[in-house]
């Protein structure tokens, strides 16, 4: 998504500096060759205009009035007081005529200049091509005789009769330039320049046009054009190459952030602190590694808490002076066995123990020595029932055993085995040794019993009755007990 709308930007900033640079070249090289063509119009039409005026201006005109015979062709020219008797018309076989012309005034002699000749040397001055025209209308106008041998043979072309071409591809070109125009196909362009021509009276006779192939001026625009434009592409595709692999690689990094902060969010927090970079050198890499650093604090944070979570279920189901389970984790699981034992009827039995004289030893020995010999106890008792009975300190000095699958008889010998145990095997602490006894009261389960309260009453009961006979004793509850015990 974000990887797609960055690489759309890089392609439009692309074309927003290609393109304009593609169209300023194109107009810039354009203007180069328009001005090289208009170059080459002057360069002609001066050239011509000048040669011309030279050449007519030298001319030692009625010294060098030709013989007919001598087939030399000159431009109309007037001499004059050189005016006889006319009229005489020479249209000559090429380009050009000479004679005597009445039509313009006076009987004046016509002198002609060479002008296929003059017009070659220009023409090859300039390497260009030439082609003269004559207008037809000016040509019908001419004696009969005359228009019929000029005409003869030459190719007429919209109002006007080519008189002299050096090429035959010149007949392509548009004859009304007005002045100058570049025709042909892309790569073949000509320039045509026109020099009109007139006669005496300044009415238009015809036109010479120059021919000047300017392809190069073309190709040269199109090569210089496609050079430069080819150089642009070549770097807005390098820059974009750049910009493209910089912001890639960018975006890459942003969706690997983004993954890792998902796995976060999921609690994936597996082999996180690999992720981490040794030498960050950007800020995308500071924010990483702070991300991974913050993930791992969480992570230590949670696991404290888990702890302290531990700490306090321990806190809450077991007696932190002897480790034994205390009276309230008694209570749930006493109660769900108890229900089981109603349900199917099995045996279970209870013990309640009682230290005897423990206020004794506390005030004997003070209260660390009374500590440790609760201590032992529980040890004691923990080492001496079985695994799934259940025992538990009560408090004070006061403990429990449930005993699941056991019916009275058991329970009590169980019992006595723990009295007796304790009462043989004194406590030694440091130097003290501490002699005592525990009291049991032993009852089971009953049908008719709701609950495990019924069950702990009973052995109380029993208990209450064993310290009554004189401590260190293990008494079981007679059923009908309950009654004598409350009156
Ligand atoms: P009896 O034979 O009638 O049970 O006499 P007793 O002295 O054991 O009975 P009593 O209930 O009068 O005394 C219990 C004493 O246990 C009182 C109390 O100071 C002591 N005790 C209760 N809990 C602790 C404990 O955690 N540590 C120590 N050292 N003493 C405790
Ligand atoms: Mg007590
Ligand atoms: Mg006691």
């Amino acid at each position: 998504m974000l990887k797609r709308r960055v690489l759309l930007r890089i392609i439009a900033s692309f074309l927003i500096t290609f393109l304009p640079t593609v169209v300023f070249l194109f107009f810039i090289s354009q203007r180069i060759s328009q001005h090289s063509l208009t170059k080459e119009r002057d360069f002609l039409y001066n050239n011509l205009n000048s040669l011309l005026e030279h050449k007519l201006k030298d001319l030692d005109l009625a010294g060098t009035l030709p013989k007919l015979s001598e087939s030399v062709y000159y431009i109309a020219f007037k001499i004059d007081g050189n005016c006889t008797d006319g009229p005489y018309y020479w249209l000559t076989t090429d380009s050009i005529y000479y004679g005597k012309n009445t039509s313009i005034g006076d009987e004046c002699w016509f002198l002609g200049v060479n002008l296929v000749e003059l017009l070659e040397v220009i023409r090859k001055f300039n390497r260009a091509e030439w082609v003269i025209l004559y207008n037809r209308y000016y040509i019908e106008e001419l004696p009969k005789e005359f228009l019929d041998g000029f005409v003869k043979g030459k190719v007429f072309k919209d109002n006007y009769v080519i008189a002299s071409m050096s090429k035959q591809d010149v007949l392509d070109v548009p004859f009304d330039t007005r002045g100058y125009t570049v025709y042909g196909k892309l790569w073949k362009k000509n320039l045509v320049v026109e020099l009109p021509l007139s006669d005496g009276k300044g009415f238009p006779i015809g036109k010479v046009l120059f021919i000047k192939d300017v392809s190069q001026i073309y190709i040269n625009f199109y090569v210089f054009t496609g050079i430069l434009s080819v150089y642009s592409f070549v770097l807005s595709l390098l820059s974009f190459l750049l910009l493209y692999s910089f912001s890639e690689n960018l975006v890459n990094r942003i969706v690997e952030l983004q993954k890792l902060s998902s796995g976060i969010k999921e609690g994936n927090f597996s082999g996180i602190e690999l992720l981490k970079i040794d030498k960050p050198k950007d800020e995308l890499d500071h924010l990483r590694n702070n991300l991974v650093d913050t993930t791992l604090t969480i992570c230590r944070l949670l696991s404290e808490l888990e702890e302290k979570n531990r700490e306090l279920q321990e806190l809450a189901y077991y007696d932190p002076l002897t480790g034994l389970p205390n009276r309230r984790f008694f209570f749930e699981h006493a109660s769900l066995i108890f229900e089981e034992v109603k349900r199917y009827e099995k045996s279970l039995s209870l013990l309640v123990m009682d230290i005897d004289h423990f206020k004794k030893v506390n005030d004997t020995y003070g209260h660390d020595v009374g500590d440790f010999v609760l201590k032992t106890f529980a040890c004691l008792l923990r080492s001496t029932v079985r695994k799934s009975d259940i025992c538990a300190r009560f408090g004070g000095e006061e403990f429990v055993v449930l005993l699941p699958n056991t019916n009275l008889e058991g329970a009590k010998v169980v019992a006595e085995r723990i009295r007796a145990t304790v009462a043989k095997n004194p406590v030694e602490h440091g130097s003290i040794v501490i002699v005592f006894t525990v009291s049991i009261g032993v009852s089971q389960y009953r049908k008719g019993m709701q609950s495990i309260d019924e069950l702990i009453k009973e052995a109380d009961i029993a208990l209450y009755r064993a310290k009554r006979g004189g401590r260190n004793r293990v008494e079981v509850f007679i059923p009908d007990e309950t009654a004598k015990a409350q009156t």
